[in-house]
C-alpha cells in the first residue's frame, strides 16, 4: 500500500485516497455520462471514515448511495484494483449512516434475517450490477430500473418478453432485489406461471383461501414470471385477473415476462392479455457479438479469472459460436473454465475447441472471422429473389423494390455473420453505419410484426444456407 508522511509527520492516507478517488472520478466522468456524473458522483468529494481497507466516501442522501451500489459499484472497484495494487475498496456511506453506525450494528442480524425470508423465492445472484446491457436489451433494462425506483408508479404492469435464455428472469429478479435491498420492509414475491397456477389448483382441493390470499395479496411487488403457462388454463386466469385488479388497484407493482408480445399469447382471454400492455411493454433481443463478448467477461470475473487467463481469441471464439441464448452462452463458457481447470495448462483457441466439441452437436466451428465469400452468394440470392440487379441493390436508389431488399440484405449479413456494421455500410457504395443499424432495426422490426417480411427473411435464409 502507498503511503506517504505528511508535514506535520504522521501518515496521512486521506490524501492518497482522495487523490485516488479524484482519478476515479475522472474515469467516471468519461465512461457514464456527464448528468449521471454531475448528480451522482460530482458531489462526492468527502472521505467518512476508512476500516482495514475499505474507504468510505460521504454521500448526499440515500437515493444516490442506493443508485451507486446498484449501478456502478462494480464498475469502480475493478477500476480501483487496477490502479492500486491492493485490495482496496470503496464503499458509499450517508451522514445518517455514519451517525447510526452504532445502531446499524445492532440491527444488521436481525435485518439480514428478516431478508432471507422475504428474499426466499428471489435469487440473489441476479442483480441489474451483473446485468450486462447492450443494444438488444437497454430499454427493457432502462425501464426496470426506473421500475425498481418508483415501483408502482413509473409503470405498472411492466411486460418484458424475449426468447429463452436472453435474461427475462434475471432482470425481472433484478428489481425485485433492488426493491428490497431498497427497503427491507417491501414485500416481493417472485412466482413461476406454473406454481401460480399449482397453488391455484391446490386452493380448489383444500379451500384454503386465506393461506393462498396472503401469499398473492399481501405483497407490495407481484413478478411473475413466463405468463403463457397461463394457456388455456381458464380458472386460473380467472383467479389471475381478480389479483391482477386488486394489486393494481392497489398500485402494487406488478411485472410481468412472457416469450412473446401480449398480442401473441394464445387461449388467455383479452381482458388479461389487453390488461398486460396497459403499462409498459419491453423486448430482449438476442445481444450481437460484441455484447455477448462483454456478457462472457462479466462472466469471468464473477468466476474470479482474471482477463489475461482467458486469451480474447477464446472469447471470441465462444461468443461467435454460441448466438441466440446467454444461457447457452454461459454454459459453453462454464465448460471451458472447467476443461481448463481440468487441463491445468494453458488456454488456447485450440484446447477452447476440443471443450465445445460436444456442445455443437455437429455443427461446424465457426473460427473464421473473414466471410466475404459469404457476402458474395447473400447478395446473389437476395438479388435473384426480389429479382433486382447487383447494381440496383449497392445503389443510392430511394425506389422501395429496391430499398426493402437492400434492408434485407444489410439485416441478414449482420444476423447470419456478424459484420460489423461499418464493413456492411462498405459494401453499399460506403454507407453510413447509422443507415446499416437503422435498416437493421426496421427488419428486425418487420419480422416481428408483418407475415411477409417474416416469410421473406426465412426464405432468403434457408437459400442462403443450402
Ligand atoms: P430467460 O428468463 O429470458 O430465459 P434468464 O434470465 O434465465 O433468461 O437468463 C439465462 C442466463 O443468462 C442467466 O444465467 C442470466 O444470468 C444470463 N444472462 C442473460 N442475459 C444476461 C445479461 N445481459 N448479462 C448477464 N447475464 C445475462
Ligand atoms: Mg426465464
Amino acid at each position: 500500500m502507498l503511503l506517504y508522511i505528511t508535514g506535520e509527520g504522521y501518515f496521512n492516507m486521506n490524501d492518497t485516497y482522495l487523490e485516488l478517488w479524484v482519478k476515479t472520478k475522472y474515469m467516471l466522468e468519461k465512461s457514464v455520462g456527464q448528468k449521471t456524473f454531475n448528480e451522482f458522483f460530482n458531489p462526492i468529494t468527502k472521505i467518512a471514515k476508512i476500516e482495514n481497507d475499505t474507504v468510505f466516501m460521504l454521500t448526499p442522501n440515500n437515493f444516490v448511495k442506493n443508485r451507486i451500489d446498484k449501478l456502478f459499484l462494480n464498475k469502480i472497484n475493478d477500476y480501483i484494483n487496477k490502479e492500486a495494487t491492493n485490495s482496496l475498496r470503496f464503499k458509499f456511506i450517508t451522514e445518517e449512516e455514519v451517525a447510526n453506525v452504532h445502531m446499524n450494528r445492532v440491527n444488521t442480524q436481525t435485518i439480514n434475517n428478516m431478508q432471507t425470508i422475504r428474499n426466499g423465492n428471489l435469487n440473489q445472484t441476479y442483480t441489474f450490477d451483473n446485468f450486462v446491457t447492450g443494444r438488444n436489451n437497454r430499454l427493457a433494462s432502462t425501464i426496470a430500473i426506473q421500475v425498481a425506483d418508483q415501483p408502482g408508479v413509473f409503470a405498472n404492469p411492466l411486460y418484458i418478453f424475449g426468447d429463452v435464455g436472453l435474461g427475462k428472469t434475471h432482470l425481472m429478479q433484478s428489481i425485485g432485489n433492488y426493491i428490497v435491498d431498497n427497503d427491507h420492509s417491501k414485500k416481493v414475491l417472485y412466482v413461476k406461471t406454473e406454481n401460480f397456477v399449482e397453488d391455484y389448483v391446490n386452493l380448489l382441493r383444500s379451500k384454503q383461501i386465506e393461506k393462498f390470499n396472503e401469499k398473492y395479496r399481501d405483497i407490495d411487488i407481484l413478478l411473475c414470471d413466463d405468463i403463457q403457462f397461463l394457456s388455456k388454463k381458464n380458472q386460473s386466469q380467472q383467479e389471475f385477473f381478480k389479483l391482477f385488479e386488486k394489486l393494481h388497484a392497489d398500485n402494487k407493482q406488478i411485472v410481468i415476462t412472457s416469450d412473446r408480445p401480449t398480442t401473441e399469447l394464445k387461449d388467455i382471454m383479452t381482458r388479461l392479455t389487453s390488461r398486460f400492455s396497459w403499462g409498459l411493454v419491453a423486448d430482449i433481443n438476442a445481444p450481437d457479438l460484441e455484447h455477448r463478448i462483454e456478457i462472457l467477461k462479466k462472466k469471468l470475473t464473477t468466476h474470479s479469472i482474471q482477463g489475461e487467463e482467458f486469451p480474447h481469441e477464446v472469447l471470441e471464439l465462444i461468443a461467435k459460436n454460441f448466438t441466440s441464448s446467454v444461457r447457452e452462452l454461459e454454459g459453453a463458457l462454464n465448460r471451458v473454465i472447467f476443461y481448463k481447470t481440468m487441463l491445468n495448462e494453458e488456454l488456447t483457441v485450440e484446447n477452447a475447441y476440443e471443450a465445445l466439441k460436444p456442445l455443437l452437436k455437429g455443427k461446424e466451428m465457426n473460427k473464421d472471422l473473414n466471410k466475404t465469400t459469404d457476402v458474395d452468394k447473400l447478395f446473389d440470392v437476395v438479388c435473384g429473389y426480389y429479382n433486382i440487379s447487383r447494381t440496383d441493390i449497392i445503389s443510392n436508389s430511394r425506389k422501395r423494390a429496391v430499398v426493402y431488399p437492400r434492408q434485407v440484405a444489410m439485416y441478414l449479413m449482420r444476423i447470419l455473420y456478424e459484420i460489423p456494421f461499418k464493413k456492411i455500410g462498405s459494401f453499399f457504395n460506403n454507407r453510413d453505419h447509422s443507415t446499416v443499424i437503422n435498416s437493421c432495426e426496421k427488419i428486425t422490426f418487420g419480422i416481428k410484426n408483418e407475415d411477409s417480411i417474416k416469410r421473406d427473411v426465412e426464405n432468403i435464409k434457408s437459400k442462403v444456407e443450402k
